[in-house]
C-alpha cells in the first residue's frame, strides 16, 4: 500500500482526483484484501487502467487500485486459441506474449497503451463492419465482487452474467483476469489515400461491407477525407512494411511533431486552422504497405486531445456527418482536429455501443488547450437525434434516464450490479450519472 496525497490525472488532463489511498496489489488475494479493507472503513474502491479514458469513469476518490503488478500471461489453450491474461496487462504487451503461440487479437483500436481490463470495460473498438469491439473477444473473466469474493464468469460458470461482465464499466467488481478468444496471427495490407469527402460518404456503407477494416478521417474546412482500407492476409503472404525512415517521417514527425505545433498555433490563432487543415489533408499521398496486424492497426498518438465518440445505426452515418459539417460552417468554429469515422458489427454484449445493431462511429476531437464544450454539446445533439450511443470512455453529457432507452438490456445490467455490488463499493460520480445510484 502507498499513502496518497498525490493527484491522479487521466491522459487527456481533463479529469483529476486525489485518492484517499493508492494500492498496488501484486496478487489476487491482495486485491480481495483491499476490497474488504475498503469496505470496513466505508471507502469506495476502483481499479484504474492506463488512464486513457476521457470520461471520469476511472476516477477513484476512495481507494485506487493500480494493477500494474498484476500483468502478464496466465495460460493458453492452444486448441481453442484462447489466452488468459492478468487484468493489468497492457495491450502493447500482447504481440510479444502471443507470438510464441502464433496468435493475435482479431481487431484493435488506434492505440495500444490501454490495459486489457480498461479497454474491454469501456467498449474500446477498432474498425471493421464484420468485427466487434474488444469486449466481444472476452470468453471468461474472474471478478472480485463487492464483498471481496472471487467470482468466475464463463460459458460454464455463472454464464448468465457473461453478457454484463464482458463490458462492465468497472461497476461490477475488480477484474483480476480475463480470457480472450484469439485468431491465428495475420498480416494486414494497408492502403491509405486522400479522396473527395462526398465520394467517401457515398461509398461508406458499401466499402464498410466489402472491406475488412475501412475507416476515414475528415479534416474540417476541407473537401478531402483520408481513407484507410486494411485487408487481412495470411502470414505466409509476406510483409512489405513501411521503411523505418518513412514511417518516422509520416507517423512521428508529421502526424505528431509538426501536428502538435499546428494545433498549438491554431489554438492561439484560429484563423490559421482551415489553411493548415487543407495542407494536412493534402500531405498524405497514397501509401501502401503490408505488415503484422498490430503494426497496422495501432499508431502512436503524442498530440494530446479531448474526444467524444458516438455509435450510430450504421446507415445514418453519412447524413450525420454532413450535419456536423453544416454545424461547423454555421457556427464559424475553427476545428483543427480531424473527425474519425469507423464501424463495428452488431454484438450481444449488453452495454456495448454496438449491441443489437450494425454500427458506425463518428468521433470528434479538440486539442487539449481548447475548450471542447460548445462543439461537443452541439455534435451530441445531432448524434442523439440519430439514436446515437456515447462511448463510455469518452466525453459526453448523457445520464441514466436518457441512456436507458438506448440499451435493451440496461435494466438487466443494473440487476447484475445489484447482485454483485449491492453496496456500490465500485461506484464513482460518473457511474452514478450514467447508471443511477
Ligand atoms: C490516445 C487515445 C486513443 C484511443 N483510441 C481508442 C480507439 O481507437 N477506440 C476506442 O474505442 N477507444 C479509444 N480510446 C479510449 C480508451 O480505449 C478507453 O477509454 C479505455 O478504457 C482506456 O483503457 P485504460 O486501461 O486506460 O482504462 P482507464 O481509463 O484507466 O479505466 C477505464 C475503466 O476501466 C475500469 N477498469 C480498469 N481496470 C479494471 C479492472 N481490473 N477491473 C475492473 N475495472 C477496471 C476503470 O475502473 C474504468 O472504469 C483512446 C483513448 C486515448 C487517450
Amino acid at each position: 500500500m502507498t499513502a496518497s496525497g498525490a493527484v491522479w490525472r487521466n491522459w487527456a488532463r481533463n479529469e483529476a482526483v486525489t485518492p484517499v489511498r493508492v494500492e498496488r496489489p501484486s496478487s489476487v488475494a491482495a486485491v480481495q484484501r483491499a476490497v474488504v479493507a475498503a469496505g470496513k472503513v466505508g471507502l469506495r474502491v476502483k481499479a484504474v487502467g492506463s488512464g486513457h479514458s476521457f470520461s471520469g469513469i476511472a476516477l477513484a476518490p476512495g481507494v485506487q487500485l493500480d494493477l500494474l503488478d498484476l500483468a502478464g500471461l496466465i495460460g493458453v489453450d492452444t486448441v481453442a486459441g484462447q489466452v488468459t491474461l492478468a487484468a493489468g496487462t497492457r495491450l502493447f504487451e500482447l504481440p510479444r506474449l502471443l507470438r510464441p503461440y502464433g496468435l493475435a487479437l482479431p481487431n484493435l483500436g488506434d492505440v495500444d497503451r490501454q490495459t486489457i481490463s480498461g479497454a474491454t470495460s469501456t467498449g474500446t473498438h477498432g474498425t471493421g463492419g464484420r468485427f466487434g469491439g474488444l469486449a466481444t473477444q472476452v470468453v471468461a473473466l474472474t471478478l472480485v465482487t463487492g464483498d471481496g469474493t472471487l467470482l468466475r464468469v464463463s460459458a460454464t460458470e455463472n454464464a448468465e452474467l457473461l453478457p454484463a461482465a464482458r463490458l462492465g464499466l468497472g461497476a461490477l467488481g475488480i477484474m483480476v483476469d480475463v480470457t480472450l478468444q484469439c485468431v491465428p496471427a495475420f498480416l494486414l495490407h494497408a492502403v491509405e489515400a486522400a479522396e473527395p469527402l462526398e465520394e467517401v460518404l457515398e461509398g461508406y456503407l458499401d466499402r464498410t461491407e466489402r472491406s475488412d477494416h475501412f475507416e476515414f478521417f475528415w479534416f474540417p474546412h476541407t473537401e478531402t477525407a483520408l481513407t484507410k482500407t486494411n485487408t487481412r492476409q495470411p502470414l505466409e503472404s509476406g510483409r512489405s512494411p513501411l521503411g523505418r525512415v518513412s514511417r518516422w517521417v509520416d507517423d512521428e514527425l508529421l502526424a505528431n511533431g509538426v501536428y502538435r505545433g499546428i494545433c498549438g498555433l491554431g489554438a492561439a490563432l484560429p484563423a490559421t486552422v482551415p489553411g493548415f487543415n487543407r495542407l494536412a489533408s493534402r500531405r498524405s499521398g497514397k501509401r501502401e504497405f503490408t505488415d503484422v496486424s498490430h503494426r497496422v492497426f495501432v499508431t502512436n498518438r503524442t498530440v494530446r486531445f479531448r474526444e467524444m465518440e458516438y455509435a450510430l445505426p450504421r446507415a445514418v452515418v453519412p447524413d450525420a456527418l454532413r450535419e456536423v459539417r453544416a454545424l461547423i460552417e454555421a457556427r464559424g468554429w475553427r476545428i483543427s482536429f480531424p473527425i474519425e469515422v469507423r464501424s463495428a458489427a452488431a454484438d450481444d454484449v449488453w452495454l456495448s455501443t454496438a449491441t443489437g445493431r450494425d454500427t458506425g462511429y463518428i468521433a470528434v476531437h479538440r486539442y487539449y488547450r481548447e475548450d471542447p464544450a460548445a462543439y461537443f454539446q452541439a455534435v451530441e445533439a445531432i448524434m442523439r437525434a440519430h439514436g446515437g450511443r456515447p462511448h463510455w470512455g469518452k466525453m459526453h453529457d448523457r445520464d441514466a434516464a436518457s441512456l436507458r432507452s438506448d440499451y435493451p438490456h440496461f435494466d438487466d445490467f443494473l440487476s447484475v450490479r445489484d447482485r454483485l455490488d449491492p453496496e456500490r463499493r465500485f461506484n464513482n460520480s460518473y457511474l452514478e450519472r450514467v447508471l443511477g445510484r
